[in-house]
């Protein structure tokens, strides 16, 4: 019997097993960013201790870094706070850091990749949920919370509960004006946002082989919106082709032998699984999420549910969603009017997003009530936007441009929905308050579907302005 890749990593990172049942795992890769690590940073000076491998560690700022006016000292005394005790952490424990003067800053999660310190065959660890994107790679990737990323820093392990693995393969082809962000909502709305709970999901199927790096981080990063401790696929071509030459990639003979080993850590073709669940890549339309969590969603076509129409124990879920959104049971979600579009987020912010959004936004105008935001990932994704042009089309049509960052994705900086304004979003989650707004509302979709909410006001169907891309 073969194993699949998350018991191929496990096995080699092994440490040992606890008393306690969980495993203590070597980690391979430890990204900081300035949220979740002060504490971890002082809890660990308080102990006399030093980072153990500094080497494998490397540190951005994100999560609270303002995308308008980047000036130091920031207009936000927390932000300063944060970022300049990054700083010294770096400084201290000789931490490299992608800082807002290295050209390089970025979302932890896009940066990552960018550098190629992303690699097949690692075990990743970072304190934010969405580290489970790294996975794309075929990483074994865990988001952690501030005393995790204290226990790595000072040991480089992590004591983890044992997982179990489930193959989620898309098979077929996705439909025109269907991207990789409707099949994870799917996925999601499928399973529900605890169906992963104890999982490892392995992606795969021909939907997922054809799928570009991009695109397959996009569907990793939300794998913990459906429970899962982890997502990823296994690596191919397409993976060492995004690889190759790549700052911290190995170059020459080591990059021949690094793909070989990357390769042999993919599933065996008879790998055993616990669980194995298909969709039809077809039976995909454009998705929304019409509710307060990202398991809350429906095509495009569909109406919002009832209460009713929920498994048994979720109707009271279904009926506070309705509620605390506005909307009524069989109200269909297109022709929601919308007040703020934002484009960004570590699962939509990379250049094939800004690409496909921009397509939308071409020689048109977005609606005069709405507040419209691209917020590119990284700054290298913001450089390589500006020389395609991606900024003036977006400028032209009345979207915002701005400087790389988590932004609304979470609202730790001033780009924050007010009252109870409704947002088309790129980003992961759409629980109560996430994007600043107690009583905010959002509406998750793919970038694409969000560039065509901002031009009509309201949410549409991408599929009536997007023409199908010549070959
Ligand atoms: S974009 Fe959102 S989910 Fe991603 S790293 Fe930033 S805050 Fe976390």
């Amino acid at each position: 019997m073969g194993k699949a890749l998350l018991q191929k990593i496990w096995d080699l990172h092994t440490v040992r097993q606890l008393p306690t049942g969980q495993t203590q795992l070597f980690i391979g890769l430890h990204l900081v960013h300035e949220v979740t690590s002060p504490q971890a940073f002082d809890m660990l000076r308080v102990r006399g201790s030093r980072v153990l491998f500094p080497g494998r560690t490397f540190a951005t700022v994100d999560h609270i870094v303002p995308t308008l006016d980047q000036r130091r000292p920031f207009l936000d005394p927390l932000a300063e706070e944060m970022i300049a005790s990054l700083e010294r952490n770096c400084r201290e424990q000789d931490i490299p850091l992608y800082s807002l003067d290295s050209g390089r800053q970025g979302i932890v999660h896009v940066i990552g990749p960018e550098l190629g310190l992303t690699q097949p065959g690692l075990t990743i660890a970072c304190g934010d949920s969405h580290t489970s994107t790294h996975g794309a790679f075929g990483a074994i990737a865990f988001g952690v919370g501030t005393s995790q990323v204290r226990d790595v820093l000072a040991s480089q392990c992590l004591a983890i509960e044992p997982i179990k693995t489930r193959r989620i393969r898309v098979t077929g082809a996705l439909r025109h004006g269907v991207f990789a962000k409707d099949v994870i909502l799917e996925i999601i709305r499928r399973l529900g946002v605890k169906g992963g709970a104890g999982y490892a999901y392995e992606y795969a199927g021909e939907v997922l082989d054809r799928m570009t790096m991009d695109e397959r981080m996009t569907v990793c990063n939300m794998s913990i919106e459906g429970g899962a401790r982890v997502g990823y696929v296994n690596p191919d071509e397409t993976t060492f082709a995004y690889l190759e030459g790549r700052p911290f990639a190995p170059r020459g003979d080591a990059f021949e032998r690094a793909r070989a080993w990357w390769t042999s850590m993919a599933s065996d073709r008879d790998a055993r699984y616990d669980d194995d669940v298909v969709l039809e890549g077809e039976g995909i339309e454009p998705t929304v999420t019409w509710g307060i969590n990202p398991g809350q969603s429906v095509g495009i076509s569909q109406r919002i549910p009832a209460p009713a129409d929920a498994p048994a124990g979720e109707e009271a879920g279904i009926a506070e969603a309705l509620e605390f959104m506005g909307f009524r049971s069989g109200q269909p979600i297109e022709g929601t009017r919308i007040d703020v579009a934002f484009i960004g987020s570590c699962t939509n912010s990379r250049l094939s997003d800004l690409r496909v959004a921009a397509r939308v936004a071409k020689g048109r105008r977005v609606a005069p009530h709405v507040k419209a935001l691209v917020v590119p990932g990284s700054q290298a994704i913001r450089i390589a936007a500006e020389r395609e042009g991606l900024d003036q089309i977006f400028a032209a049509a009345g979207f915002e441009w701005r400087g790389a960052g988590c932004s609304m994705c979470l609202a730790m900086n001033p780009d924050r929905l007010e009252g109870r304004q409704v947002c088309a979003s790129s980003s992961n989650r759409n629980f109560k308050g996430r994007q600043g707004s107690p009583t905010g509302r959002t509406l998750l979709m793919s970038p694409a579907m969000v560039a065509a909410a901002a031009l009509a006001g309201e949410v549409v169907d991408v599929r009536k302005v997007l023409e199908p891309e010549v070959a």
